[in-house]
């Protein structure tokens, strides 16, 4: 490729020495006459002209007849000083409408960002231009979340221009860290299911596999969190007030997506329907490339946004009737306004049907018309395509695909679910059974009425078949009837997404071997063992090392001899080499320590609390929620700060210094998790201010924890806590991000806590509690007896009740949980024991050499939880795809 041209440079001249000789080149499709386009072909019209066929797809224009023009597309922008200045101060002056000198660090980024931004989307027309005229089998990974965080410095990093960004914008007296700091993170996803699928589609792009994610593009995101008084307050997240330069609006890539309506039976096939209804939608599609780290390869997020201007009512308008003139543009609207829209209510509940159709329709849509460029029959897809179910979300996908295949394309019955079945994939991510997805039949019915008589013929097939090999099994053929019998019937959307993807895999090994054993029992019997596998999760060594904890990324690619190791986890073996280098040892530790101040200023600033670096850095950082346990976490600390005021202020000096810090979202309508981060506050506000203490004991409540702050805090950790009840969390990601930055973990034998436990050896992470087998037994016995809290739980119960911490009434259904309703989450079961470990930790902590040697250790063993190792996995054994870079490498 060549270096030497400037693309958005008016100084800088073309080279076009490739494409000097004219060639004649007879376009694809006959040229259409534009005067009759304009006068006479009436829009739709057009749009199927441009097209070639294919409602609302990109279409297929004339080929261009201009070498130089393709030349220029095709040769990469330079990378000198000259031409980024060049291009960042054509984007300050052109896009936004400023000068040099009236330049502030708002305007530095945006210019800069969409200066960076063109050479992304120029990778991402070669990158997919590539990988359509290879015909290559392309993933997609359909997720309603992707928590990418931002994306300045990541794409900065992929391109490898940091450096230059850096000098460039010193020149104009600004600090790429301010400069970064300006970008407000995408508020897309909620927790770790949102980040795994950010991760996923970073290593796609960085290990080539021809690979996009589909989504939503929520114009408020999930929240804002807010404290105020201790308490979560929820605003909307409006990070799309500013220009957001990582998208790419596609007003061409549009599609209707239909809503309630009826059906009318086809004459002569009696399982073909056509479905009328007014109530059409269009979702339009916003590319947000995603770079790949060391390959010219870019990947691809679209996300789709309801369109509205077509529902305006002018005549309405005009009438003065105002709202009716908005109201379809409003009913429209909200289906992309949030993501999770808490479905308390039956209205929430219907909002969040239409919002996962709307995604699922719009996404099948595009992929068919995508897939029919190339000619080839419909029952082809499964070569060209593979679909990734991430969680239950999208699994209308499966039915909406079938009404494609059958109504419109013509398909057989058979050959459709043939087609449907052998591209989809299914992941599961969780075993709670309040998480389980199920809708009401008559809700489906109304809105989707098509779908729901697809969903039933999909379920009597498939029961007829179970039936036919286990004959008179009816208590089989209602327990995994994807219509449960209930009260009102219900659709069980985990029972769809099994019955029709061809693999489905759970996240951790443990949870894989749970699923088998619980919800997916009785389909393993049926299906097959093979059907149902293991993926352990992964993150982005690119984000979750490179980018967030630059001092220890320098040592190891000192240790390395080279960057490799960012697109290739395994190399981190050599650290082990360097446990013994007394030199290398110190410089660990120094970079841990610089990162605990970068923290400890980003706590001041967040927060107003002052905390010292000395400390050890005990961190729970994730969504708050029961089975999370941030309550026992909290309660510990409780009974830490009442040791400590039983000590004298000598023995108190002995005391090793720990800053405790919590941050994480409770789903806004989730009471308990709310009250828990209230009791965080509490207890923060009263240890903090309490002069006996000191430093000897901080709590800190980060608000709004996001991608951003994760970044910050999870460098800065000593020790992190995943102590879910065992068995209850799937998998886990942040445990992996942890461990990668040199931290240890304090945890339950549960999730991905497991494997890490394995790979990094017993020495290198201290577990506690009870084992997943055995919890059933525990639960049952706290049915029926009162469970017994040890001295130290008690001493922390009286405490809150005793006031310490204010009003002890507002706690006490958080005791009465414990006490009272079972306590389903175990938490007087394995205190005794966290209590022992918390121990364990400090004898460790206080042995700074040993802990370092845990620390390099820890992280050469790390390999397994590269995204990159999850995604081939998926690609070999799963999606049946194989990378395809686009040009060299550039490592
Ligand atoms: C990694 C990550 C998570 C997932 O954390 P778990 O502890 O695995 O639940 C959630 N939120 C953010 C912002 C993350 O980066």
């Amino acid at each position: 490729m060549d270096r030497d041209n400037g693309y958005f440079s008016s100084t800088i001249p073309l080279n076009t020495a490739k494409a000097t000789t004219p060639g004649v080149h007879e376009p694809d499709v006959p040229a259409v006459q534009p005067t009759s386009l304009k006068r006479v072909v009436s829009g739709a019209a057009l749009k199927e002209l441009l097209a070639g066929g294919g409602p609302g797809a990109q279409g297929k224009t004339p080929a261009c007849e201009d070498n130089e023009f393709r030349a220029y597309s095709h040769s990469e922008i330079a990378r000198d000083a000259a031409t980024i200045k060049n291009s960042v101060v054509m984007h300050l002056t052109t896009t936004f409408l400023r000068t040099p000198d009236s330049m502030d660090s708002g305007h530095a980024y945006l210019a800069s960002a969409f200066s960076v931004r063109d050479r992304l989307l120029q990778r991402w027309n070669l990158t997919n231009e590539y990988h359509s005229n290879i015909g290559a089998k392309t993933i997609y990974y359909m997720s309603l979340e992707f928590l990418v965080g931002r994306t300045f410095d990541n794409a900065l990093l992929a391109l490898q221009l940091r450096d230059e960004y850096a000098g460039v914008l010193g020149d104009v007296g600004f600090r790429l860290e301010d400069i970064i700091d300006e970008e407000r993170d995408a508020a897309l996803g909620n927790g770790g299911l949102g980040r795994l699928a950010a991760c996923y589609v970073d290593s796609m792009a960085s290990s080539n596999y021809p690979g996009w994610g589909y989504g939503l593009r929520y114009r408020y995101g999930m929240f804002q969190q807010q404290i105020i008084n201790g308490y979560q307050v929820e605003a909307p997240d409006c990070w799309l007030d500013s220009p957001n330069p990582w998208e790419f609006p596609r007003a061409d890539v549009t599609y209707p997506v239909k809503f309630y309506g009826h059906l009318v039976r086809d004459p002569e096939v009696s399982y073909r329907y056509k479905w009328e209804s007014n109530v059409v939608y269009d979702a339009m599609a916003f590319d947000m490339p995603v770079p790949g780290y060391g390959t010219e390869n870019v990947g691809n997020i679209r996300l789709w946004s309801c369109k509205t201007n077509g529902l305006f009512d002018l005549n309405k308008f005009n009438a003065g009737d105002y709202q009716g003139a908005t109201g379809g543009q409003v009913a429209a609207q909200i289906l992309t306004d949030v993501l999770y829209p808490n479905d308390n209510t039956n209205e929430g509940k219907e909002l969040r049907l239409r919002q996962e159709f709307l995604f699922c329709s719009a996404t099948l849509q595009d992929i068919i018309a995508r897939f029919k460029k190339t000619g080839k029959p419909m029952t082809q897809l499964p070569e060209l395509a593979a679909i990734q179910l991430n969680d239950t979300h999208p699994t209308l996908g499966i039915p909406e695909l079938m009404r494609i295949l059958i109504d419109e394309e013509g398909l057989s019955w058979d050959e459709a679910w043939d087609t449907t079945t052998k591209t989809f994939a299914f992941t599961n991510h969780t075993v709670l059974p309040e998480a389980m997805e199920k809708w009401p039949v008559p809700m489906m019915d109304k809105i989707l009425p098509r779908h729901m008589g697809i969903i039933y013929d999909i379920n009597l097939f498939f029961l007829q078949s179970v039936e036919e090999r286990f004959p008179k099994d009816r208590e089989l053929l209602r327990n995994i009837s994807i219509i449960e019998e209930s009260n009102s019937q219900q659709v069980r959307m985990a029972y769809l997404a099994c019955v029709g993807s061809h693999k489905v895999n759970g996240v951790a090994a443990i949870h894989s071997d749970i699923i088998k054993q619980t919800i997916f029992k009785d389909f393993v019997r049926i299906q097959g063992e093979d059907k149902f596998i293991n993926k352990t999760n992964g993150v982005s060594p690119r984000r979750w090392v490179n980018e967030c904890n630059p001092d220890m990324s320098r040592l190891i690619t000192e240790a390395v001899g080279d960057r490799s190791w960012i697109n290739d986890l395994t190399k981190l073996k050599v650290l082990e080499s360097k446990v013994d280098d007394k030199e290398f040892r110190q410089s660990w530790w120094e970079a841990k320590q610089k990162n605990k101040a970068r923290l400890a200023e980003y706590i001041l600033a967040t927060t107003g609390i002052n905390v010292s670096p000395d400390a050890l850095f005990d961190v729970q950082v994730k969504r708050i929620h029961e089975y999370k346990r941030q309550l026992m976490n909290i309660l510990g600390v409780i009974y830490r700060y009442h040791r400590l005021k039983q000590m004298s202020a000598a023995e108190r000096t002995k005391e090793l210094h720990r800053v405790v810090v919590f941050a994480g979202k409770a789903a806004a309508g989730y009471w308990v998790a709310k009250q828990v981060i209230k009791l965080i506050n509490s207890v923060a506000e009263v240890v903090n201010s309490d002069e006996e203490i000191g430093d000897v004991l901080k709590v800190v409540f980060i608000p709004d924890y996001s991608v951003t702050a994760a970044e910050y805090i999870i460098p800065a950790s000593d020790i992190s806590q995943h102590i879910s009840t065992a068995g209850t969390e799937a998998s886990g990601t942040s445990n992996m991000k942890f461990v990668l930055n040199g931290g240890i973990i304090l945890g339950t034998v549960d999730g991905a806590n497991i494997e890490i436990g394995e790979e990094v050896g017993e020495e290198q992470i201290f577990f506690f509690g009870c084992l997943a087998h055995e919890v059933d037994e525990f639960r049952h016995y706290l049915r029926f007896h009162q469970p017994k809290p040890d001295e130290a739980l008690q001493a922390a119960f009286d405490m809150i009740q005793s006031n310490t911490f204010g009003d002890a009434h507002i706690f006490q259904p958080l005791i009465d949980a414990v006490l009272c309703g079972g306590d389903v989450y175990l938490l007087t079961v394995d205190f005794p024991s966290y209590v022992e470990a918390h121990k364990a930790v400090e004898a460790a902590y206080r042995q700074h050499d040993d802990w370092v040697t845990k620390s390099i250790l820890s992280v050469s063993r790390m390999a397994k939880f590269s995204s990159d190792r999850a995604v081939q996995e998926y690609a070999e054994e799963i999606w049946n795809i194989e990378p395809a870079p686009v040009g060299k490498s550039t490592v």
